[in-house]
Formats: C-alpha cells, sequence, structure tokens
C-alpha cells in the first residue's frame, strides 16, 4: 500500500491532484498557514462556499470536514478539515486528529477522488508535535487504503523541512 502515498516539499495549492486538504479552523471564515494560502490562491468563491456550509449546518467541530468547490486552485474540490488544538495530549487530540484524516479520506472516496494531497493538520498554529502528528497521518491513511479502493493516491505536502524529513522517514518505513 505504501506505492499509494508519496511525501512532497511544498504549497499545497500547486499540486495536481483531485482534492486538496486545506487545515481550517471551526469557523470555515479563512486564517493563516496553509488555510490562508488556500483562500488567496481560490479567491473569494471559497469563503463564499464556506458561508453557505456555515449557514446551513452550523461550524465545523474539530475532527470534522467538509467539501467544497476549489475556485480558482485547479483541482476538483477542497476538503476544509478542522484539527484538534494541541493541549498537552490529555485531551483526546490523537483521537480527534485520526477522525480528521479518516473524515477526509471518507469524503474523498464518497465523491469518487482518486487523488488527494494532504497538509500536516494542526502541526503549526494549532501546536501539534509534528512527529506525533504525522504518525498519525501516515498510519490512520496507511490503514484506510490498505482496506479501500479509493483513494488511489494520497499525498502528504510538507512545508518545512522538519516535516518533510520526518514525513519521508515514516513512509519509507511501511
Ligand atoms: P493548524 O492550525 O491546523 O496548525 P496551520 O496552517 O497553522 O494549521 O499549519 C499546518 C501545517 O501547514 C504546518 O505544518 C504549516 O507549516 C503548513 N503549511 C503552511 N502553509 C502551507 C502551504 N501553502 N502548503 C502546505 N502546507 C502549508
Amino acid at each position: 500500500m505504501s506505492e499509494r502515498m508519496s511525501v512532497i516539499q511544498g504549497d499545497i495549492t500547486r499540486v495536481e491532484v483531485d482534492v486538496i486538504v486545506n487545515a481550517a479552523n471551526s469557523s470555515l471564515m479563512g486564517g493563516g498557514g496553509v488555510d490562508g494560502a488556500i483562500h488567496r490562491a481560490a479567491g473569494p468563491a471559497l469563503l463564499e462556499a464556506c458561508k453557505v456550509i456555515v449557514r446551513q449546518q452550523g461550524e465545523c467541530a474539530p475532527g470534522h470536514a467538509v467539501i467544497t468547490e476549489a475556485g480558482n486552485i485547479p483541482v476538483k474540490a477542497v476538503i476544509h478539515a478542522v484539527g484538534p488544538v494541541w493541549h498537552g495530549g490529555e485531551k483526546h487530540e490523537a483521537e480527534l486528529l485520526e477522525q480528521t484524516y479518516r473524515n477526509c479520506l471518507d469524503l474523498a472516496a464518497a465523491n469518487g477522488y482518486r487523488t488527494i494531497a494532504f497538509p500536516a493538520i494542526s502541526t503549526g498554529a494549532y501546536g501539534y508535535p509534528k512527529e506525533e502528528a504525522a504518525k498519525i497521518a501516515v498510519d490512520t491513511v496507511y490503514r484506510y487504503i490498505g482496506i479501500r479502493p479509493l483513494p488511489e493516491e494520497v499525498v502528504f505536502v510538507c512545508f518545512d523541512d522538519e516535516n518533510t524529513q520526518i514525513y519521508q522517514q515514516l513512509v519509507a518505513q511501511l
């Protein structure tokens, strides 16, 4: 299954896949980090689509994810996923982070998407320790695709050198 997973370093808005994942916050109103980069690249249509979702179903709780159009980003859709804020590890952060990845994979598969790109959810402003977050990301995806045909390909898009090294090592060990 590990041949269906890869690691690259760069900007997730430039990756050629069917769907990219945004590390959003509960309000879905955009923010800094990867969220800011995705909203900038997508243009105002993305924020409008997020507002419609919030009007319909309220804010998005940690562990959950929603899907929208991608505006000007040349992918088919954006999945906005809300990871947990790190509070020291005793607040169900690991379970919530695993749930976040699973919900994204479910949404991609339910929409028939074959390729998906993930950022390192929660490892920026939300403060999740990078090594622990990466283990959860890689393990959850590996177990998920091991028993399902979709998504066919999962790309972990790392922005910083530290995450890139951590993810490359974890995926190489599979
Ligand atoms: P969170 O609030 O979930 O921690 P952040 O956006 O602050 O979200 O950080 C999540 C990860 O996304 C961090 O590892 C950060 O380095 C990375 N990141 C920031 N910009 C981009 C980008 N354009 N493409 C991919 N990853 C990015």
